[in-house]
C-alpha cells in the first residue's frame, strides 16, 4: 500500500518505478470503498480515474514530458464543474444536472496530469459549517464518527484525514475549507479573492467565494495553487499579477530556515472571547509566546469590530445568495414540479419549495429581505459600509505587520446534531474565518494542535492580499518545527 507523504516523495517512486498510477488508483478506490460509511464522496469517478492512469502511466512509459500533478489523485467538493460528470451543489435541485464544461481550475489540473478522483459531499450549495445540510446526508468525522467533519466543505477534509485522495478541492466563502481543515487535522488554503478564476464554480455569494485546496502538507498546497491560479478570460474578477512558483521557494526553505516574514499581529478580542474554548484559548496563547521565544514579533492590537463579523457577512452573502439562486427555477436550471400548477409564479414556488433545503431556502429569505426596498440602507448599505472599514483597517494592519494570526474556529469538532437546532449557535463556528473573505486576504488553517479530547485544531494565519508567497512561508517555517 502506498503511504502517500507528500507529492514530491510520490513522484519519486513514480520515477523510481516502485509504484505506477494505475496501482495507486486501485488503492485509492479501494480505501474510499472501505471507508463509505464517512460519506465523503458522493460519486466516485471509479472507471474514468483508472483509464486516465493507464494513459498517465503511457506518457511516463513512452519517457514524455510529465505534468507538476503527474498522477496526483484529487477529490472535487460538489459546486465544481467537470465536463461531463454530474455535479449537484449536494442538493435535490440539482440532482443528475451534468456539468456541459469543466471549471479553470480542474481543467488546469488535468493539464498538469492530476487524476479526477470524484466529487465531494458538502453543505447544500456551501452554506453551512458541519455539512449536516447536505441534501444526501452528513459526512462522519474519520477521527471521531459521532463529530462533525465541518463544513461546508467536509467531504473534501474528510478525504484528505482519511487518506482517499492527495488533493481537494473546496471552496471558502466564510471559512469553508479552513474549518473543516481544522476539524479534521489536515492543511486548507483560501488564497486572496482574484487569485483563482471562479469559472466553473457553482456561486454562492461571488464577491466572497474563492475556490481553496485541502492537503497534507503547506508544501503541497503551494505547487497546488501554483497550478491554478492566475488570470482567466472567464472571469474577470480574476487579478492579472503573476503567481510567483510558491512550492520552488518553499522547497528551498526547506534546506535553510527561517527566511519568511517575521512580524506577526493577532486581534486581542479573538483570545478573550467567551465563546473560545479554555483549552484552544490556551494552547494558542502558549504558542504564540514560543514564538517570540523564537524570534518572531508577536503584538496584541486592539479590534472593536469583532462581533459585527459575523452579521456584516450573513446580511451581504445572503443578499448575493438570494440573487445567485434565482436561476434554480425549474426553467432556466433544476429540478421543476410534477405537481399541477395554476401559473409560472407556482411552478417557480413549487419547484423550488420541493428542490431547496431548509437552510438555503432560510438565506434566500433573508438575503430578499435585506435588499428589499424598505430595509436595503439599514442593512445592506450598512454592511458594506463595515466591510469598507474593515479593508481600510486591514491595509494599515498590512504596512505594519506581515502576518496576522487566531485560533481557525473557537471550538473542536462538534458532535452531529449538536448545533443544528439554532442557526446563530451554528454561525459562531465562524467568527474568525469570514474576516479574511470579507476582505478578501488569503489565509490558512493549519494543523498545529491536539485538544484534550483527541480532536486536532489549527492555527489560521493571514497576510496581505495576494502575499500568499509571505504566507505560505511562514506556514512551512511553523509546520517544519512541529515535526
Ligand atoms: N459556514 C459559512 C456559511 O455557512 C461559510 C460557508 C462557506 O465558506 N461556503 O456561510
Amino acid at each position: 500500500m502506498l503511504r502517500f507523504n507528500n507529492i514530491s516523495s510520490y513522484h519519486n517512486s513514480l520515477l523510481a518505478g516502485t509504484i505506477s498510477c494505475g496501482q495507486v488508483i486501485d488503492q485509492y478506490l479501494e480505501q474510499i470503498n472501505q471507508q463509505a460509511h464517512l460519506n465523503s464522496f458522493l460519486e466516485v469517478f471509479a472507471d474514468d480515474a483508472k483509464l486516465r492512469a493507464i494513459e498517465l502511466d503511457a506518457l511516463q512509459a513512452a519517457g514524455k514530458p510529465l505534468g507538476k500533478l503527474h498522477g496526483v489523485v484529487v477529490g472535487i467538493k460538489d459546486v465544481l464543474c467537470y465536463d461531463g460528470h454530474k455535479v449537484s451543489a449536494s442538493s435535490k435541485i440539482l440532482e443528475n444536472y451534468t456539468a456541459v464544461y469543466s471549471a479553470t481550475a480542474v481543467q488546469k489540473l488535468l493539464d498538469e496530469g492530476a487524476i479526477i478522483i470524484g466529487r465531494q459531499n458538502c453543505d447544500e450549495f456551501a452554506m453551512g459549517s458541519s455539512n449536516e445540510n447536505s441534501a444526501y446526508g452528513p459526512v462522519k468525522n474519520a477521527l471521531d464518527t459521532s463529530r462533525v467533519p465541518g463544513g461546508s466543505s467536509g467531504g473534501s477534509a474528510v478525504a484528505i484525514q482519511a487518506n482517499l485522495c492527495m488533493i481537494s478541492l473546496g471552496s471558502d466563502t466564510g471559512g469553508s475549507v479552513r474549518q473543516p481543515a481544522d476539524f479534521c487535522g489536515v492543511v486548507g488554503l483560501k488564497p486572496s479573492y482574484g487569485r483563482i478564476s471562479r469559472y466553473g464554480l457553482i456561486a454562492y455569494a461571488s464577491s466572497f467565494d474563492q475556490i481553496g485546496i485541502f492537503a497534507h502538507t503547506v508544501q503541497d498546497a503551494a505547487l497546488v495553487l501554483e497550478v491554478i491560479a492566475g488570470e482567466d478570460n472567464f472571469d474577470s474578477t480574476v487579478s492579472a499579477k503573476v503567481v510567483p512558483s510558491y512550492s520552488e521557494v518553499l522547497q528551498g526553505e526547506n534546506s535553510s530556515s527561517n527566511m519568511g516574514p517575521k512580524k506577526v499581529a493577532y486581534f486581542k478580542e479573538t483570545l478573550t472571547h467567551p465563546g473560545l474554548d479554555p483549552e484552544i484559548k490556551k494552547q494558542t496563547e502558549d504558542y504564540l509566546a514560543s514564538l517570540i521565544k523564537k524570534g518572531y514579533t508577536v503584538e496584541a492590537i486592539d479590534f472593536g469590530l469583532l462581533r459585527y463579523l459575523v452579521p456584516t457577512y450573513y446580511v451581504l452573502t445572503t443578499a448575493e445568495a438570494s440573487s445567485n439562486l434565482s436561476r434554480f427555477d425549474g426553467i432556466k436550471f433544476g429540478h421543476r414540479t410534477k405537481d399541477k400548477i395554476e401559473d409560472l409564479t407556482d411552478l417557480y414556488k413549487k419547484s423550488r419549495t420541493e428542490g431547496f433545503g431548509d437552510e438555503v431556502q432560510r438565506r434566500i429569505l433573508l438575503g430578499t429581505f435585506v435588499l428589499s426596498a424598505g430595509y436595503f440602507d439599514a442593512y445592506f448599505t450598512k454592511a458594506q459600509q463595515v466591510r469598507r472599514k474593515l479593508v481600510d483597517l486591514t491595509n494599515d494592519l498590512f504596512s505594519k505587520y506581515d502576518i496576522l494570526v487566531s485560533p481557525t474556529v473557537p471550538s473542536p469538532a462538534f458532535k452531529l446534531g449538536e448545533h443544528n437546532h439554532s442557526a446563530t449557535e451554528m454561525f459562531l463556528a465562524d467568527i474568525y474565518t469570514v474576516y479574511a473573505n470579507l476582505v478578501g486576504i488569503p489565509a490558512i488553517s493549519i494543523p498545529l494542535f491536539k485538544h484534550s479530547n483527541g480532536m486536532p485544531f489549527g492555527l489560521q494565519v493571514m497576510s496581505a492580499s495576494f502575499n500568499e508567497l509571505g504566507l505560505l512561508q511562514f506556514s512551512n517555517e511553523l509546520m517544519k518545527s512541529k515535526q
